[in-house]
């Protein structure tokens, strides 16, 4: 029935969402999606079924779904440059990989002070080119998902990739870090911590960070939001600071300010979403076996 999926905890949650619509299946048979991208100018989707080591690609005019790139080192996250080029996370290739125009594919980070990477899972790009990116373990805790291996790094960190090709750490207080996004303003990043897979006392939670004056470099992060159902992995912010985020039980849409919205349900585990289509109005939702959508009334951020 059109409207059962929505829960509504805030009325400005009735504002965001259009409550005829209902949530369409676009594909299944994966074994856990994540990493979606959208590109406008091609109006097609491409995404990550990591355990199967595929990244598969979705096309909005035919509906039609095929393999991107198979095998691919086991993609986790995708994002698009300010060239529209495929920014890639790559588990098995430990590293965050880059799509040039003429098919060639460049290894953009692989290491940090000599170490290897843990396992790139998501990563974002800020309007002056760098590329910020999380490091934590999944890739290498099992060959599931990537390659068994014992971590190089002291931890698990977030990265900053200058144009100049310069890797910074940026974060190094989080057990676990996951999706991340900027603000619409790029004062504020944002960023997941999905440590409770390891450390049973870290709570699942999205936790900020106020971007200094250089634009490169990060202040003291607080905790901003916590998950009543399973955990916050890939998440999208719209143009009025929303941030739309998977969870457990579906997406959570949280306020600027913190306060919880409301939630799409869905009955399986979100890893991730993007927004997309012609109107930057249909969000696109990575449930574990399965890629859906769900138009809203909200656009996402470019
Ligand atoms: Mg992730």
């Amino acid at each position: 029935m059109p409207g059962q999926h929505f829960e509504i905890r805030d009325e400005r949650f009735a504002k965001l969402i259009l409550p005829g619509e209902n949530i369409a299946v676009l594909w299944t048979g994966g074994r856990w999606a994540e990493g979606p991208a959208y590109f406008a100018k091609g109006r097609y989707l491409v995404w990550s079924d990591i355990p199967n080591d595929r990244v598969l690609r979705w096309d909005e005019a035919s509906g039609a779904v095929d393999i991107f790139e198979q095998p691919c080192r086991n993609h986790n996250g995708h994002t698009l440059d300010l060239e529209g080029r495929l920014i890639a996370c790559e588990h098995r290739g430990r590293c965050v990989s880059r799509y040039e125009t003429d098919g060639s594919k460049t290894i953009l980070a692989d290491s940090f002070e000599g170490k290897r990477l843990n396992s790139p899972n998501d990563a974002v790009v800020k309007s002056d080119g760098s590329i910020w990116f999380t490091d934590p373990s999944y890739g290498i805790d099992s060959d599931v998902e990537g390659d068994a291996a014992p971590m190089e790094q002291d931890g698990r960190h977030v990265y900053r990739i200058d144009p100049s090709g310069a890797i910074t750490r940026v974060v190094d207080d989080m057990k676990q870090p996951n999706g991340l996004a900027f603000s619409a303003d790029e004062t504020v990043l944002y960023v997941a911590d999905t440590g409770k897979t390891h450390f049973p006392d870290c709570a699942p939670k999205i936790r900020k960070y106020p971007v200094l004056a250089d634009g490169a470099s990060l202040g003291p992060g607080e905790d901003f939001v916590y998950s009543d159902a399973g955990l916050f992995d890939g998440f999208r912010l719209d143009t009025e600071g929303n941030i739309w985020t998977s969870a457990g039980d579906g997406v959570h849409c949280f306020a600027p300010d913190g306060i919880l919205l409301g939630k799409i349900l869905t009955d399986e585990v979100v890893a991730n979403v993007c927004f997309g289509g012609r109107e930057r109005n249909r969000l696109f939702i990575c449930a574990t076996s399965t890629l859906r959508s769900i138009h809203v009334n909200a656009r996402g951020l470019k």
